[in-house]
């Protein structure tokens, strides 16, 4: 059978004619019976058959590309094996090291290797794993984070952002008995069922239907129609159709989940008084406001970005850096709404791994450690750094380019003379062959690890931690400049 590259599978109107009817129907089942709402995935299906392909060419691979993430397969510059991991570089199997702008997709605010995670695992690790058990740290770590993050007044610990979003909605559901979902285009929540919809693994933006909303398009394949028909995905900025599926389902919003500043698109922030009134029209119409703050939370400050913002969520999610590398994540909020979390209340949220001892004491550690400021101060400083290198690099190439950041992450926009609002208008501006150039030079050539890397039609924020420094900016912004001479910008 013909092998399909990469490019022309993008520019391919027909996926079914190179691989087969009844191939593709394995991955992706029955066609729509929902009309014009929902859109199957040619593109996703077409990675997934490339992906299995060559897994079954390949007899003694036992993984499935990747056997931890599929995010960590580059597919623009092939498989990267990591043998080490110090500060904020990564060194590679062949054994040269690189900068990292990654970083656990921004999870590792303070490096790959720090000290204050690995003393407080250390020293937990000779009262045994405590599996399960709930001790004062975990009493402890749910105080510091109560204390600090404003719509918390209880925390429930999870393992992922995945979780903790599929939890919050749960709750949200149960608190109002109540169906639907709102989410914006582009905001990731996770690989949920329910909210793996309108992302930017769906194989374009949605188009508006009268109603306001956007048609669903399905960031994966494998999730039927039917799980998409309770969320209902809206434009990001845009109050008048977030006011019309109000209207559309009077009386059936349980609430509405969102990234506070849009870092899975390259870092929209909010529109300015957007979120106030997403404030506003949900307790208007009794539904819950849900801060999916799993990227912005302990990276600006310790309030996250409702704090920032100055907006207060029913409900708020965390993962990432609040675990800064450890596996824990977290749902938390009002006590009138938490409390209906068993064993006080009917919702069940729980699993064998939660609150893990480890993580606890890591995430107790972290919260610490934070506290006095010093590190979001230092990251701060090293993210203007970075933002006033990149704008010189650009501006002297005649690149059009926009940049926003947020706790350290930068998104970089390159072909955008001015701010986009929405995921339409990323798709519209985004250069995506020139980036993916960009990327694949900037990984192969001057050994920046995920540095300006494209997600399918949106950039993946660059990526600082406590550990990088400003030699480092400097360094990266000269390589940017270098490559760029090469590359022509049209
Ligand atoms: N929410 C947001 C905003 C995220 O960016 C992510 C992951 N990138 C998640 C939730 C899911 O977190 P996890 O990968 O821990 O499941």
């Amino acid at each position: 059978m013909k092998q399909m590259s990469f490019a022309d599978a993008e520019h391919s109107e027909n996926v079914e004619s190179l691989y087969g009817t009844t191939i593709l129907h394995q991955f992706t089942g029955p066609s729509s019976k929902n009309g014009g709402c929902f859109k199957r995935h040619p593109l996703l299906v077409f990675h997934r058959l490339e992906g299995a392909m060559k897994d079954m060419e390949s007899k003694e691979e036992t993984r499935v590309g990747n056997v931890l993430a599929g995010w960590n397969h580059l597919s623009i510059v092939g498989p990267v094996h990591i043998k080490n991991a110090s500060g904020a570089r990564v060194q590679v199997a062949t054994g040269e090291w690189y900068d990292d702008y990654i970083m656990g997709w921004g999870s590792c605010l303070l490096g790959h290797d720090s000290t204050i995670i690995k003393e407080s695992i250390t020293r937990s690790l000779s009262q045994g794993f405590l599996q399960q058990y709930e001790t004062d740290k975990h009493r402890l770590l749910s105080e510091r984070f109560c204390a600090v993050v404003p719509c918390a007044e209880k925390l429930r610990l999870v393992n992922s952002g995945l979780e903790a979003t599929m939890y919050a909605t749960r709750i949200a559901r149960a608190v109002t008995g109540k169906r639907m979902i709102l989410k914006f285009e582009g905001h990731f929540h996770g690989l949920n069922d329910s909210l793996t919809w309108n992302i930017d693994s769906s194989p374009r933006s949605g188009k508006v239907l009268a109603s306001g909303e956007l048609e669903r398009l399905s960031g994966t394949v494998g999730i039927p129609d039917e799980y998409g028909m309770l969320t209902v995905p809206i434009p990001w900025n845009d109050t008048h159709a977030v006011q019309k599926a109000f209207e559309q389902y009077k009386g059936d919003v349980a609430g509405i989940i969102l990234e506070p500043v849009a870092l899975n698109i390259g870092c929209i922030r909010p529109d300015e008084g957007f979120l106030q009134e997403l404030r506003a029209l949900t307790s208007q119409h009794g539904a819950l406001l849900i801060f999916d703050e799993v990227l912005t939370g302990f990276r600006a400050n310790l309030g996250g970005a409702q704090k920032d913002f100055g907006v207060v969520p029913d409900i708020a999610t965390y993962g990432k850096a609040f675990g800064c590398g450890m596996p824990i994540a977290g749902i938390a909020g009002k006590a009138e709404y938490m409390d209906i979390i068993a064993p006080r209340g009917p919702v069940q949220v729980s699993g064998t791994n939660t609150g893990r001892y480890l993580s606890v004491s890591a995430a107790l550690a972290i919260i610490e450690h934070l506290a006095d400021g010093a590190v979001f101060r230092y990251i701060t400083a090293l993210e203007s750094q970075l933002k006033k290198g990149l704008w010189d690099v650009f501006d002297k190439h005649g690149i059009p380019c926009y940049l926003d950041s947020y706790g350290g992450r930068i998104g970089v926009h390159i072909g955008a003379y001015e701010r986009p609002r929405t995921m339409k208008e990323i798709e519209k501006l985004y250069p995506v062959e020139f980036a993916k150039k960009l990327f694949y030079m900037l990984s192969n050539e001057y050994r920046l690890y995920g540095f300006l890397m494209p997600l399918s039609y949106c950039p993946e924020p660059v990526t600082l931690s406590a550990a990088h420094t400003p030699r480092m900016i400097e360094d990266a912004c000269e390589r940017l400049n270098s490559a760029l001479k090469r590359l022509r910008f049209s």
